[in-house]
């Protein structure tokens, strides 16, 4: 009897903690970037994410979207609307994880103008390179471990030379900014990279593309580690280019 009871009761108390956690429920993509910039201490509120002076960023407009408006306008939710697939060769048809981004969102953190941005910018060591990185969030501290790591290798290093990092600019061909206006985007070597529209020129953003890549996947793994995703994981592929985005890694 006295079992049956305590059954009943614990069966009541889960009940209730689901109750409650239902109404203050925060989405599981709005936690994953919650989770991934702890340095920005945010939270969520009534389909916002906030940041601690009170700056409210919709995490979810509510409209449909197809492919080229997701990468165009973009809010929090959108973002996650693709997965970076680590487990595949070729990325997915039309599977760009990564190349929506909100604006809103990463000039909050990162800088509203390239004045802005510029006011946080490092310079790091790269093989014997100084390159501007962003020190928000730690970015720079992150690429630097990506390089005391690389560095042990010198058999990579001809993919690595002449890096570049930090320019404010449109994505080439679209109305959007690059990630390398935030100072969270590297490029590395340019001579043995792969652009999806170097190799499929004149094809539009929702044409069937072919893939090709020459960097090593040691590399990559590398950068992935410290919570850069790499541009060559994208059907639009973009081979040199590496973006700190930890929510996804
Ligand atoms: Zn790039």
């Amino acid at each position: 009897m006295k079992k049956a009871f305590l059954l009943i009761a614990s069966w009541l108390m889960m009940v209730s903690v689901s109750d409650a956690q239902i109404a203050a429920r925060v989405p599981a993509n709005a936690q994953k970037l919650i989770d991934a910039y702890p340095d920005m201490q945010l939270t969520y509120s009534d389909n916002a994410i906030v940041f601690p002076d009170g700056t409210r960023i919709v995490y979810d407009d509510g409209k449909e979207k197809d492919f080229v408006t997701k990468l165009d306008n973009s809010d929090i939710e959108d973002m996650f609307s693709m997965t970076y697939d680590t487990s595949v060769d070729e990325p997915a048809y039309l599977n760009d994880c990564g190349r929506s981004r909100c604006e809103a969102l990463f000039k909050k953190m990162y800088g509203n103008c390239a004045a802005e941005v510029q006011k946080n910018l490092v310079k790091i060591e790269w093989f014997g390179q100084q390159l501007p990185i962003t020190k928000v969030n730690g970015v720079s501290e992150k690429l630097k471990a990506v390089y005391e790591e690389l560095k042990q290798k010198p058999e990579l290093k001809k993919y690595l030379l002449q890096a570049s990092s930090f320019y404010w600019r449109q994505v080439r061909g679209a109305n959007r900014l690059s990630a390398h206006s935030y100072g969270i985007a590297f490029d590395i070597n340019v001579s043995n990279s792969n652009y999806w529209l170097w190799s499929n020129k004149g094809k539009s953003e929702t044409d069937q593309i072919k893939y090709a890549n020459r960097i090593p996947m040691e590399i990559v793994k590398v950068f992935e580690k410290h919570g850069f995703i790499w541009g060559g994981r994208w059907y639009h592929y973009d081979t040199m280019h590496f973006e700190y985005r930890p929510e996804f890694l």
